[in-house]
């Protein structure tokens, strides 16, 4: 059976950033991305920066791969492969209509999990993500895109489908917490991926 981790919004408290020493050398991880709509090459690097700067602390190097130019002939610790589904990025489209059908809950990002292990495909869906946008359009998307593919990809390094507390690792976010302002893995989530790197 194939389920999903799925990345839900709900209102929720205010988060505290936390660090904890990265492991030398870091393990690599190859995230291999699928956009069905070509993203903004600045909001792709500020995507990456995010990540890295999240997964740095816990001995992480992600290496970034266009799905469709791959050969496949790269080892890496550890793969993902991503799918952008939906217009990531500024749209003129009005998205008020989008936002008011949303309900309390929007999954924004999934991966697929079998037999209780994390398997390494994850769908990104911006069009959920746009609705968090609707009243907050000045918000950086690159930002808000590394910050869900970073708590996707501790999924998958972590090999868990638990979440956290506090900080990113959390199940849920309210916008608030993803949009603005400054939001880390906590400590107890660092730790899962450092362990599951010493046990490669
Ligand atoms: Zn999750």
């Amino acid at each position: 059976m194939v389920v999903c981790v799925e990345y839900l919004m709900v209102a929720a408290a205010a988060q505290i950033a936390l660090a904890l020493s990265a492991l030398s050398p870091p393990a690599t991880v190859g995230v291999f991305v699928d956009f069905d709509h070509a993203a903004p090459r600045a909001l792709i690097d500020s995507m990456q920066r995010e990540v890295k700067s999240l997964l740095e602390p816990a001995g992480v190097a992600t290496a970034w791969r266009r799905l469709r130019e791959s050969q496949g002939a790269e080892k890496f610790d550890n793969v993902l492969v991503v799918r952008f589904t939906g217009v990531c990025g500024p749209s003129p489209r009005k998205v008020r209509d989008e936002l008011d059908s949303a309900g309390g809950e929007i999954t924004l990002a999934s991966t697929k999990v079998r037999s209780g292990h994390v398997l390494p495909w994850t769908v990104v869906r911006c069009d959920s993500i746009r609705q968090g946008f609707a009243a907050r359009p000045a918000s950086p998307w690159g930002r808000l895109l590394g910050r869900i593919l970073a708590h996707e990809i501790l999924h998958r390094i972590a090999d868990t489908t638990e979440h956290g507390h506090r900080g990113l690792f959390k199940a849920t976010h309210a916008w608030d917490e993803l949009l603005e302002g400054k939001l880390r893995f906590a400590a107890p989530d660092l730790g899962r991926v450092t362990r599951a790197i010493r046990l490669r």
